[in-house]
């Protein structure tokens, strides 16, 4: 299964192209790509605040994702700059949070490809549910307020809170009874933050292929969490849990949207293209013979879109820093044109050069150079290992060699004797 790519003639058309980079520019105002904005946000979070509300739409949640899934901060550095206000239990909400981001890269490094199907059997068997997501869901025109909410919040910011990430995968796995990977594989390509092993296996933590239960959620659920205008009385949602459970568990005819679109077209938001190469004005290009001279007998440290910081200071001041995008990567993961341009401005500012380029190309290039370095990051291993050598990818919690398949089973490992956050540093 692969990412929804849109039509040509959505291409072609200006309103589209308008809308584009309307949200590319709307994404770079609300979430700038700088490290600076990033340490910005996390000198504003509350923790207090944050364990109180986080389950609201509208609560003091921390809007890091999109820094820590491109690695303009890490884990460590979030928690270090925390503990400069306050001390934190090791089970403050916060903490327990991130913990949640590194979990699910537990499960990738143990799991590898595999969490691309499901862990285990759901409420249904995987071939009853559709392959395809419906069209209405993708165009925001279910009809059900909270989930066409979510999708336009989706387009216009690429990021999502957490609550609404969720009842979006439910409304689409239980109500819909559209595969999860089909789900997983769309958001994941407009995110912002878009990372393989949080976004696919909260998808199958959601379905109940990655937990021992599907998530349900009803419109009682909406109203106390989120503002009036994603309320969803008397819609498909508004059941009891015993109503959804058994729609869950019920093999039935596919539902369409709630209510015929009676409305014009123009009412709903543009969706973003999907792009598998950047926009052509990045001038991305592969190395020429001028660029492989002068690699020659150099240190290289390399740059990739999960690991956009400033090198490690052990260095050599002449090595060059080129930030690389692997084509491979990009041919299955397609990335809105607002993505391309956030991570690419990201990338700017922390190389000389930047290159589009397939690993066979790239290893090429590379042959003359003394030595090779980048960072770990499972979203391109494959690729890098062969040809660079790869520090490890940061963490913050202890490592856990044994493959945990629950959350709770690798918290209570990897925090066992840890009484303060403090001490996970
Ligand atoms: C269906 C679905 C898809 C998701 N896809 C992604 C994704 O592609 N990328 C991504 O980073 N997160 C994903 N998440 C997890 C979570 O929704 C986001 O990390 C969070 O909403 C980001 O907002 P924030 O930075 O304000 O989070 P905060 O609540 O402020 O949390 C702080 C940080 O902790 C981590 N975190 C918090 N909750 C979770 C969680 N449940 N799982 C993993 N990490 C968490 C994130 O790194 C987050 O930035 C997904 C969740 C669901 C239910």
């Amino acid at each position: 299964m692969t990412a929804v790519l849109q039509s040509a003639s959505h291409l072609q058309s200006g309103m589209q192209a308008a809308s584009d980079s309307a949200h590319s520019m709307a994404f770079e105002a609300a979430t700038p790509p700088t490290r600076s904005a990033a340490m910005a946000r996390i000198a504003g979070v509350r923790p207090t605040d944050y364990a109180r509300t986080r389950n609201h739409i509208d609560g003091a949640v921390t809007g890091l994702s999109p820094y820590l899934t491109h690695g303009l901060v890490t884990l460590r550095e979030v928690l270090l700059e925390l503990l400069r206000d306050e001390p934190l239990a090791v089970n403050h909400k916060l903490v327990y949070e991130l913990g949640w981001r590194e979990f699910f890269r537990h499960v990738w490094s143990h799991t590898g490809a595999g969490i691309m199907q499901s862990l285990h059997s759901g409420p249904l068997p995987d071939d009853v549910y559709d392959a395809v997501l419906p069209d209405d869901i993708r165009q925001a025109r279910t009809g059900v307020p909270v989930i066409d909410e979510a999708v336009r919040r989706l387009y216009a910011t690429g990021t999502l809170h957490n609550h609404a990430r969720m009842w979006l995968a439910s409304y689409v796995v239980h109500t819909r009874q559209v595969h999860w990977r089909a789900g997983a594989d769309w958001l994941v390509a407009h995110l912002l933050d878009g990372d393989l092993a949080s976004n696919h296996l909260s998808w199958q933590w959601v379905a109940g292929t990655g937990s021992h239960k599907p998530y349900l959620f009803n419109a009682d659920n909406v109203a106390r969490f989120a503002p009036v205008h994603w309320h969803s009385p008397k819609s498909v949602i508004d059941q009891s849990y015993e109503g959804l459970d058994l729609m869950a568990r019920t093999v039935r005819a596919r539902l369409g949207p709630t209510r015929r679109a009676k409305s014009t077209a123009a009412e709903f938001p543009t969706v973003p293209l999907l792009h598998k190469s950047p926009p052509a004005d990045l001038g991305l290009k592969a190395p020429d013979a001028t660029t492989v001279q002068c690699l020659a007998g150099r240190d290289v440290w390399l740059v990739h879109p999960w690991a956009l910081r400033a090198p490690p200071a052990d260095l050599k001041k002449d090595a060059l820093i080129i930030g690389v995008y692997l084509q491979e990567h990009h041919a299955v993961r397609p990335w809105s044109e607002a993505r391309w341009r956030w991570v690419d401005t990201a990338m700017a500012e922390v190389t000389q050069q930047r290159w589009w380029v397939d690993s066979s190309i790239l290893s090429a290039a590379l042959q003359g150079a003394a030595s090779v370095r980048s960072v770990d990051d499972p979203h391109v291993t494959a690729w890098l290992k062969p040809l660079a050598q790869l520090d490890p990818a940061p963490a913050l919690f202890p490592s856990v060699d044994r493959p945990c398949t629950s959350f709770s089973q690798w918290w209570t490992r990897t925090t066992r004797g840890i009484h303060s956050a403090e001490e996970l540093l």
